[in-house]
Parts: structure tokens; C-alpha cells; sequence
């Protein structure tokens, strides 16, 4: 990896205007999830009725919870209908919790959470860590900048660049390192962030020259307003995945019926327009992306 370190001031121009919740990640290891060790989770919903599932709290179309009730979005719908779908009840009680990209694994793994939808990709690095449902859709990296940034054009262009790394997320890889989870290989200097919401704070307020990451992610921050252009050079497949803890290929097999049901009975295309029907460049899949299988 050829990267350089280069550390900014946060920025907080920019912070407020977002209306994001940009402090959360949670602290790890309090134990409100369902699961155990011995049960997957899907006999354990079954059984319960309850269910606790992380999602990103700071990112709008995604998943943004403003502090009025239960977070919103793509990833909360999704995950809506897949716990309604597994547990065979509408009335499963779900328990949301914010899973920041940094928190994704180690929640999963202490039983934080029960199962984690938060645009959160299938890699080989974390496949060693998780077991995957899904994917449920297929993202790709692109790059915004600033509206009047017109050196920046196409990603490779980030060479030399300042460009954000948040925290535990893998799309600052796509840039500095080689497949297979890097991409690029350009040599990039990395400012850092807690999320994404920090990150479009930083862009705004110049403490940075590009957020790059999932378009699905720039797409709803985008849809925010501000003076923001997004290049529209989209250059890796994100599979997002269903995050469970490692082994529990029970769930995982019932999680993949259940986007399969979604796709086919047209709810994933309702939930992909509801979010993404205005957004420049995207459409709703059209079949359901092939599954990475349940290891
Ligand atoms: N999908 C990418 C990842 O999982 C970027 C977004 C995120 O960190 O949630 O690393």
C-alpha cells in the first residue's frame, strides 16, 4: 500500500446543514442482541420475536436516523423485509442499532447485533470474519468533489489527491491498494473520518479534495443539496452483503430466500425507486445479483 498520512482539523462547516447524527459508532460489547452462540439467529427470532439489526445512522437514502423514531432508508426497508420474511411475522420486534463501518465486525462477532445491513460489502478480508447473505445489490464506487473542483475528473485522477478514509470502510482500499479488495493502486494521501457524514463535512469545508466511495452512498448525500458534483466514473462492483456472525449458514440460507422472494415479487425495485428513483445515473436492478454462498 502506498499510502501517505495527512491529517486535517475537523472541519465543522458543513456539519449541521447534513442534519446528520456524525457522533454515533456505539460503544462495543453490551449484549442486547438475541442470538447466542448456540442458536442462529433466525431460531432465535423465531423463537423471540425479537431482533437486534445495525444499520448506518448518518447516511441519508441509506440509513439516517435524525433522532425522530427508527433510522430510514434503503438498507432499513430492506432489512424490514427480510426480518418479516425469516421470521414468518410481521410483528418481530426490531431493536435498530447504529453499526458504523468500524463497528460492523466486532458487533457481529460479540452479539452487539444480531445481522447488519449497512451498505456494507462482501471482501475477501472480511469473508474470513463474517458470513455473507446477499449480495442484495451491487453498489459501485464513484467520486464526488467539490461543484468547482475541475482538476478532478475521472478516479484515477486522485493520484496525489486528498481524499477520505473512513473509518473501518474499504472504498480508501479501492483507491491506495491493489485487488483483490484495493483497486486502483494510486498513491493518495488519506484524511481521516469517523463515517461518511464526517467526510462530506470535510469536502465541504476543504479539508479534503474528493469523497470517494458506493455511488448508492454519494447519491443520498448528494440529494442533501450542497455544492457538490459527483464524476459519474464508476469503477468497482460493491456486492452488499447481509453481515452475520461467522458460521451461522442457517440464516444465511434463509436471508438469500428472502431477497429472492424480494426481487421476484418487484419489492426490491418499489424500495430501490423510493430511495434512488430521482437519483442522476442509477437504476433499479432488474434480477437479483448472483449470491456469494453462504460460508
Ligand atoms: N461499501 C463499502 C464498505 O463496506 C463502503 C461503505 C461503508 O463503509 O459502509 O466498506
Amino acid at each position: 500500500m502506498r499510502v501517505r498520512r495527512f491529517s486535517v482539523a475537523f472541519a465543522a462547516a458543513g456539519a449541521l446543514t447534513l442534519g446528520l447524527a456524525a457522533c454515533g459508532g456505539g460503544g462495543g460489547g453490551d449484549t442486547g442482541a438475541t442470538a447466542d452462540k448456540a442458536t442462529s439467529v433466525v431460531d432465535k427470532v423465531k423463537n423471540t420475536k425479537r431482533i437486534v439489526v445495525g444499520t448506518k445512522w448518518d447516511q441519508p437514502g441509506l440509513g439516517l436516523n435524525t433522532g425522530a423514531g427508527e433510522p430510514q432508508g434503503f438498507d432499513v426497508d430492506i432489512a424490514k423485509y427480510v426480518v418479516k420474511e425469516i421470521s414468518g411475522d410481521p410483528n418481530v420486534q426490531i431493536e435498530w442499532k447504529e453499526s458504523a463501518s468500524s463497528n460492523r465486525e466486532p458487533f457481529l462477532a460479540n452479539g452487539t447485533v444480531d445481522i447488519v445491513f449497512a451498505t456494507y460489502s462482501i471482501t475477501e478480508e472480511r469473508k474470513a470474519k463474517v458470513t455473507f447473505g446477499g449480495p442484495y445489490i451491487v453498489a459501485h464506487q464513484d467520486t464526488m468533489v467539490r461543484g468547482d473542483a475541475a482538476e478532478i475528473t475521472k478516479a484515477t485522477d486522485l493520484a496525489g489527491k486528498r481524499i477520505c478514509q473512513a473509518a473501518g470502510s474499504n472504498s480508501y482500499k479501492r483507491i491506495t491498494d491493489p485487488p483483490p479488495d484495493g483497486k486502483l493502486d494510486l498513491d493518495a494521501k488519506l484524511v481521516g473520518a469517523s463515517n461518511y457524514s464526517e467526510c462530506v463535512s470535510k469536502l465541504s469545508g476543504n479539508n479534503l479534495d474528493a469523497v470517494t466511495t458506493d455511488d448508492l452512498i454519494l447519491a443520498g448525500f448528494a440529494a442533501q443539496g450542497g455544492n457538490f458534483k459527483i464524476l459519474g466514473d464508476p469503477f468497482t462492483d460493491e456486492k452488499y452483503g447481509i453481515g452475520l456472525k461467522k458460521g451461522d449458514t442457517k440464516t444465511c440460507e434463509a436471508v438469500n430466500k428472502a431477497v429472492t422472494k424480494m426481487y421476484s415479487d418487484g419489492t426490491a425495485k418499489q424500495i430501490f425507486d423510493k430511495w434512488f428513483g430521482k437519483a442522476q445515473g442509477l437504476s433499479a436492478p432488474t434480477a437479483v445479483p448472483p449470491f456469494e454462498g453462504c460460508a
